[in-house]
């Protein structure tokens, strides 16, 4: 089976070039020049798209098992599909948690299905209690590609440093989630105006940066590498700058809504912009994008994760979470463009969590699989939830237009948008 994408802005981490990718049996095998359209099965005429390897979204949550009312593996990865996400690391924090070879291999053959390849992290501890470390070894056997307890930060040292050199010497990266609940636990925005004017209990900046220090020093004892998730606030990205300057491996990511919003979202007290960490102050978004730019965050994840309208009604008991897979790449491009290259765009959300991963994609190169995603970098389009693909309307971008459209998604060299 052949096909030949014809004519598209084919754009890499490192390159821009013009002219065709030739696809066989799912693999790249030429890029750019004009392909001999008689030698081809199908020919997608991709004149004025742009063509990104497919994106990686390095922070998922899918639900399934146990809360597929808010979504399950095949509306996850369709949502993921229409965004332009060909890889996908799906979180834990499921019912069961992903704390055993079974959950593991549940969710990598029910995920065979979709197209889409989905990368599912287990649990740093059983049932992400906090108690008792996981048998990482029979996970990684199962198929597991990350360890995370995410949703809850690993509060006990011994455990996390366990994680961190286990982790390190399974190759399984391991995804923290930064936060210290004695002072965050039960917090629904970030503390200051806007949990002075909301009256409800606040989410501190310190909670998040405090508990990345810990991590780091954690992780810089035993020389392990580490990757922090949804990083928020100015304060966690200069301590992680500091980190990288003196040789702590670790990385980090940010979400489309922290460079996007502030608190000021939340002051309509509507859950749909409650999530954790909650959107911070101005100060804070202009440090993401500052470290963006520098290299100090090096990815953009979603950290997508459906609730149900019904659980989303009430602003203060609603749990945190937003979705976002099919409006990060339209949200990036419509709101990075001024500082960004698109060639930026695609080693944050493609080049950069594929090697962080140490999972194939991020470029379309001769040889590489055949993960490809068409955009039209010009269209507006209103993000309406109403036409959404994941079973969940929780969409931080409800309303917004956007400039730049995801027209079809390769995975594999299938059409799965
Ligand atoms: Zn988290």
């Amino acid at each position: 089976m052949s096909l030949i994408i014809k004519n598209a802005m084919i754009v890499n981490a490192d390159s821009v070039t013009d002219g065709d990718i030739m696809i066989r049996d799912g693999v790249v095998v030429q890029v750019g020049g004009t392909a001999d359209i008689s030698a081809a099965d199908q020919v997608m005429e991709a004149e004025g798209l742009c063509a990104f390897p497919g994106l990686v979204d390095m922070h998922v949550h899918l639900r399934d098992p146990g809360q597929t009312h808010k979504e399950d593996i095949h509306s996850g990865c369709a949502a993921a599909a229409a965004g332009g996400v060909t890889s996908l690391v799906c979180m834990p924090n499921t019912s069961p948690a992903v704390d055993s070879p079974e959950i593991v291999r549940y969710i990598i053959e029910k995920a065979k299905e979709t197209g889409i390849h989905v990368y599912p992290a287990a649990a740093i501890t059983y049932g992400l209690s906090g108690e008792g470390c996981c048998d990482y070894e029979a996970l990684r056997k199962a198929g597991a590609a990350a360890i995370s307890d995410d949703g809850r930060p690993v509060e006990n040292d011994g455990m996390l440093l366990c994680a961190l050199q286990e982790g390190h010497r399974l190759g399984l990266p391991v995804l923290c989630h930064c936060e210290d609940l004695s002072q965050a636990a039960g917090g629904k925005v970030h503390e200051g105006r806007a949990s002075g004017l909301l009256g409800v209990k606040g989410m501190s900046s310190s909670s998040e940066y405090g508990d990345i220090e810990r991590t780091l020093a954690l992780a810089e004892s035993v020389n392990a590498p580490v990757h922090i998730c949804h990083v928020s606030t100015k304060e966690s990205i200069e301590v992680i700058r500091l980190a990288k300057a003196r040789g702590v491996k670790v990385t980090c990511e940010t979400a489309p809504h922290y460079f996007i919003y502030t608190y000021e979202k939340v002051l309509g007290r509507d859950a749909d912009y409650r999530m954790n960490p909650p959107l911070r102050e101005e100060s804070d978004r202009l440090a993401v994008i500052e470290g963006l730019l520098d290299g100090t965050i090096d990815a953009i994840a979603t950290d997508h994760a459906p609730h149900s309208p019904e659980e989303k009604s009430d602003f203060v008991k609603a749990p945190n979470g937003v979705i976002g897979m099919e409006t990060s790449l339209a949200a990036a491009l419509t709101y990075l463009r001024d500082k960004f290259t698109l060639c930026d765009i695609v080693k944050l959300m493609s080049y950069n969590p594929a090697r962080i991963m140490g999972i194939p994609g991020g470029a379309i190169k001769a040889g590489a699989p055949a993960d490809i995603t068409l955009i039209d970098l010009n269209e507006n389009w209103t993000v309406d939830t109403a036409n959404l693909h994941g079973r969940s309307k929780n969409a931080v971008f409800k309303g917004e237009t956007l400039t730049g459209r995801v027209k079809a998604t390769y995975c594999g060299g299938r059409k799965v948008f």
